[in-house]
């Protein structure tokens, strides 16, 4: 790669890339994909970690490689099978495109994987960084990958705000073509745990001696999270609990099941029966939820379907679902109107009624325009 690229020397160069391997050696964090270099592991750990934080990904990869141990197994499972292991990691469609991914390498290319970036690339939901990174880790590439941590990285280490692609041409200069997938790994892990977005901490970091900013250039400014309100309603017959599916055409998680909506300005009386908080990338929801009885749900309109535990667990739920769900205190045998608790202590600092909505004031609750 072209080092005339960089403000180093080659002594400087290789210097920079021992220190960077050393410190990588001896801090990386033990991840479970980075025990091996099996290429099935290391894709299905890039694609789970596009856009995700590496603890939120770790009980998931588990259940995930569990359940379809290699290519072929993911290729022959359902679509619906896949989205609920997937549930509750989001961005679903990344989700549906590794599956279709996986039945061109089983069926068209009889099990073998691409073994460049360039190959890679080919395939459904595989971008220019998951190509490099999975050619690079699982096949040794000599190709540099650039995420949001290791551009970061490397305007800090050369001082220079730059472009998309200018940090890319600075990242294959920098990259020890004897060890990419390491030194790639090094990058990224660098910028997650030392290089941080706020607060770098400089003191530590392995490559300090070579860094032009040393932390000195201001933190981004972080643009304003947005606010919205969801409501819910949790309906209960015997054991099951009504669900409805999204479009097929919705932009977003479609064709999971989730619990009935409704609007929470829609809703009139006593208020809700729990409420809790969601996060998705740059948006905080409040989430509202409403006991109803069977008696009541033609308020609804819904043309869902009533689903016991055992049948639930296996289907694709949203991961806001899975969340009411997994804090609901459910009882197999509890009557209709709803779980006896809904919130967990944490959620202690939103006000909350515990107790259920007197029967016969829904309709007087809920109003549809
Ligand atoms: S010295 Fe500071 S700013 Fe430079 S790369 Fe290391 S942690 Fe980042």
């Amino acid at each position: 790669m072209d080092r005339r690229a960089l403000p180093l020397n080659s002594a400087n160069l290789r210097r920079f890339r021992t220190a960077l391997l050393s410190w990588y050696d001896q801090h990386g964090r033990d991840l479970p994909w980075r025990r091996d270099r099996d290429p099935y592991r290391v894709w299905v750990s890039e694609i789970m970690l596009q856009q995700t934080r590496v603890v939120a990904v770790l009980d998931h990869y588990a259940r995930f490689m569990n359940r379809f141990p290699t290519v072929e197994s993911l290729a022959a499972a359902r679509e619906t099978s896949v989205l609920a292991i997937w549930s509750g990691l989001g961005y679903y469609q990344r989700a549906r495109r590794m599956h279709r991914a996986a039945k061109v390498i089983a069926r068209e290319q009889g099990g073998n994987f691409p073994r460049t970036a360039e190959a890679w690339a080919e395939l459904a939901g595989i971008g220019r960084y998951t190509a490099a990174a999975i050619a690079s880790i699982a096949f040794g590439e000599a190709v540099a990958v650039v995420d949001g941590n290791v551009a970061r990285v490397v305007e800090r280490l050369l001082g220079l705000p730059m472009g998309r692609e200018a940090v890319w041409t600075k990242a294959e200069a920098l990259l020890e073509p004897e060890r990419p997938g390491d030194f790639n790994q090094a990058m990224m892990e660098l910028g997650a745990t030392v290089c941080t977005p706020r607060a770098p901490q400089c003191l530590l970091c392995p490559v300090h001696g070579f860094c032009q900013s040393r932390g000195a250039e201001a933190a981004r400014p972080q643009s304003p999270r947005k606010r919205k309100q969801l409501g819910y309603v949790l309906a209960r017959k015997n054991s099951a609990i009504l669900f409805v599916q999204r479009p097929a055409d919705a932009s977003l998680m479609a064709g999971m099941w989730e619990l009935p909506a409704v609007l929470p300005s829609q809703v009139k009386g006593d208020g809700p029966w729990a409420r809790l908080r969601h996060s998705i990338t740059d948006t905080d929801y409040q989430v509202s939820v409403f006991a109803v009885s069977p008696d009541e749900l033609h308020i609804f309109e819904t043309d869902g379907r009533w689903l016991t535990r055992r049948q639930w667990e296996r289907m694709p739920l949203t991961g806001l679902t899975r969340k009411v769900l997994r804090r609901s205190q459910l009882e197999p045998k509890a009557n209709v109107a709803g779980p006896s608790r809904l919130l967990k202590k944490s959620d202690k600092q939103i006000p909350r009624r515990l107790e259920p909505p007197r029967n016969g004031k829904l309709k007087d609750l809920l109003r549809r325009d």
